[in-house]
């Protein structure tokens, strides 16, 4: 072994004349990179409180913390993640999968402190936290800690292009616009097995949309189930909670998908095509559910009205062992979505698919049978033991302008193309009003207009109250309407259907709106008397809401109905309303007029005619 120099010590000695490899901490000071990964910083605003962060930590260094200064509200807990810096090794993962990107890594990475509890920490960042943020000359690196830290001082963020998460859908086939506005085929085509999966496996399974859907559907589960293959399972979690899957798959609202995490800063998971794919992939609905409703209870229940929430009431009380009669005035059921929504949006074997399904576990159906007219509610009454109204709201509501009397009801004008005669159409049509049912009625006009003027020059334009911001119709409905050609007016009220000297409709005055509600927020139009425009027509078509029709009910029963200040029927907490025995769910009773809150109350109000049915006994 070669022996050292006895000068070697000596060596080092020009080692204290060189500038030192390390600095003089607090002193001297480095800052880290760019993408440094230090600190979580959390914007409480966009953070949804989903909870993937705390999913995906490898070191489960996160825990979801009830923030009760949070109003949790559809599409927002009120959960915040807690970081346990003990834990964390800082992979930066939490960052990756945050839908909203609200959660980031900052550059701060000195924490000083004697208390090992303070570790743990709640992130926010410096604008949702005003009081622990510092700018440059505010920040002492005396204080660092959690909870001492500098403004402006982002490291690692997420990047879309590299996220944990797939942000875009996948893209669902459809009849392209110039080829669909020729007739009433289907416009959404639905998605295949591999289609349907890919879609599923984008699901993050935080469940913010099963918060937000009015019925509660587990949606993640049945998405689980469609991602595995498992179709039949799909079909069962489903059923749970809705029962008109075929129907909802192609029209349902959708709450759910405005509610879902992915949908922050990328496109929503695609939950109704996905409930529409598990409801057309299983061909036998009997065969998959294997349902058998409990043994006769002996009690009869009749429902009025085989709409969503007449159907749903229907199947769950049936499963549940009792006798249950459905009547309705139309030919076949689904209730307003057998007259409403179009052929092209909702074709009828879908609608009988869910009912024929209803059917087969011993609903007994009376079609073509109004109440009031064929069967007298007074003897319904007397022969039941509850009675469940989910009638809907059949009238459409007139503008009542100078000669509207001109004018056709939507809900006519729908339901006679879908399962009436039909309508002969004029070559310039004009739709009053900005809802769903006013752009199903333009599209319907438009169809029907190139149906029945095939190269003819044809014009159909709607005019609403409400300008593009506050217009009630979905965006891809006026989106779909605008490819199809029909043309908008937004922010005009009708002042008066002008005729000409044979009485023929001349077209529309309109009159410019100043505003739609009060400052309460109710609806109370004003206009601005002296702008004007005249829309040229030869058919005026009012799509401006509707009302329900409770001519059936007998006017000494009728005074006992109880109704809410904005004249919806009162139940209680078991969907009971103030005649005893007599329920009542769906649009008579919501605000909010959609197929899957109606299905919301039946669940409701099945779970309370069940408990009177079965107490009272
Ligand atoms: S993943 Fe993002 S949005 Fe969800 S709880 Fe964590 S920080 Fe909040
Ligand atoms: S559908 Fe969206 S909101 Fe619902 S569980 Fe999946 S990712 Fe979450």
């Amino acid at each position: 072994m070669e022996k050292g120099s006895f000068l070697s010590p000596f060596k080092a000695i020009k080692y204290l004349f060189q500038k030192p490899r390390t600095f003089l901490f607090p002193f001297q000071r480095r800052d880290a990179s760019k993408r440094y990964r230090g600190f979580h910083l959390n914007d409480w605003e966009k953070c949804t409180g989903c909870g993937n962060c705390a999913d995906i930590c490898p070191n489960q260094a996160i825990t979801m913390v009830k923030i009760s200064e949070i109003e949790p509200k559809p599409g927002e807990k009120n959960e915040r993640p807690q970081i346990d810096y003990g834990r964390c090794c800082f992979c930066g993962l939490c960052v990756d999968i945050c839908p909203p990107g609200s959660l980031r890594l900052s550059r701060d990475y000195l924490h000083i402190d004697h208390a090992t509890d303070t570790f743990v920490y709640l992130p926010k960042d410096e604008k949702t936290d005003k009081e622990h943020f510092f700018s440059e000359g505010e920040y002492s690196i005396f204080k660092a800690n959690l909870s001492h830290r500098k403004k402006n001082f982002e490291g690692f963020v997420s990047d879309l292009e590299y996220t944990l998460f797939e942000p875009q859908r996948v893209p669902m086939k459809e009849v392209p616009p110039e080829e669909r506005k020729l007739s009433f085929i289907e416009q959404v085509l639905g998605y295949d097995k591999e289609e349907a999966k890919k879609e599923a496996e984008r699901c993050l399974e935080c469940k913010l949309c099963e918060e937000a859907c009015p019925a509660h559907l587990k949606i993640s589960d049945y998405i689980k189930a469609i991602y595995e293959g498992k179709e039949e399972e799909s079909l069962r979690k489903i059923f749970e909670d809705n029962p008109i899957p075929s129907i909802c798959g192609r029209i349902c609202m959708a709450h759910c998908e405005k509610a879902c995490s992915l949908g922050r800063r990328g496109e929503p998971l695609a939950i109704r095509w996905l409930k529409r794919y598990t409801a057309d992939s299983i061909k036998d609905y009997k065969k998959a559910l294997e349902e058998k409703p409990a043994p006769p209870t002996g009690k009869k229940v009749a429902v009025i009205g085989a709409g969503p929430s007449g159907l749903s009431v229907a199947y769950f009380l049936r499963l549940k062992g009792h006798s249950v009669v459905v009547f309705d005035s139309l030919g076949g059921g689904g209730g307003m979505m057998r007259i409403g929504p179009p052929l092209y949006r909702l074709p009828i074997e879908a609608i009988d698919k869910d009912v024929n399904y209803i059917a087969s576990l011993g609903v007994e159906f009376r079609f073509n049978t109004t109440v009031g007219k064929d069967v007298m509610f007074e003897d319904i009454l007397k022969k039941y033991d509850a009675v469940y109204l989910g009638i809907g709201t059949t009238i459409s509501r007139s503008t009542k302008v100078k000669h509207s009397q001109k004018c056709i009801p939507a809900l006519l004008f729908l339901r006679e193309n879908k399962i009436g005669e039909g309508f002969k159409v004029g070559k310039d049509i004009v739709v009053i009003g900005g809802g769903n049912v006013a752009m199903d009625v333009a599209r319907t006009a438009l169809r029907l207009q190139h149906m029945q003027y095939p190269g003819e020059k044809v014009v159909t334009k709607t005019v609403s109250l409400e300008d593009w911001d506050i217009m009630p119709a979905r965006e891809d409905e006026i989106e779909d309407a605008k490819k199809e050609g029909v043309q908008f007016n937004p922010g005009w009220g009708p002042k008066e259907v002008v005729l000409d000297d044979k009485g023929n409709i001349k077209g529309l005055l309109c009159m410019k709106v100043k505003s739609v509600f009060d400052e309460k927020g109710r609806f109370a139009p004003t206009f601005y008397e002296d702008k004007e425009m005249f829309l040229e027509a030869d058919m005026i078509i009012e799509a401006i809401g509707q009302a329900p029709d409770f001519s059936f009910i007998p006017e000494k029963l009728f005074t006992r109905l109880e109704f809410t200040e904005r004249r919806k029927v009162k139940v209680d907490g078991n969907g009971m309303t103030s005649i005893p025995k007599v329920f009542a769910g769906g649009d008579i009773v919501n605000i909010n007029l959609d197929a899957v809150t109606a299905i919301a109350d039946a669940k409701v109000a099945a779970e309370g005619i069940h408990k009177f049915l079965t107490q009272k006994a």
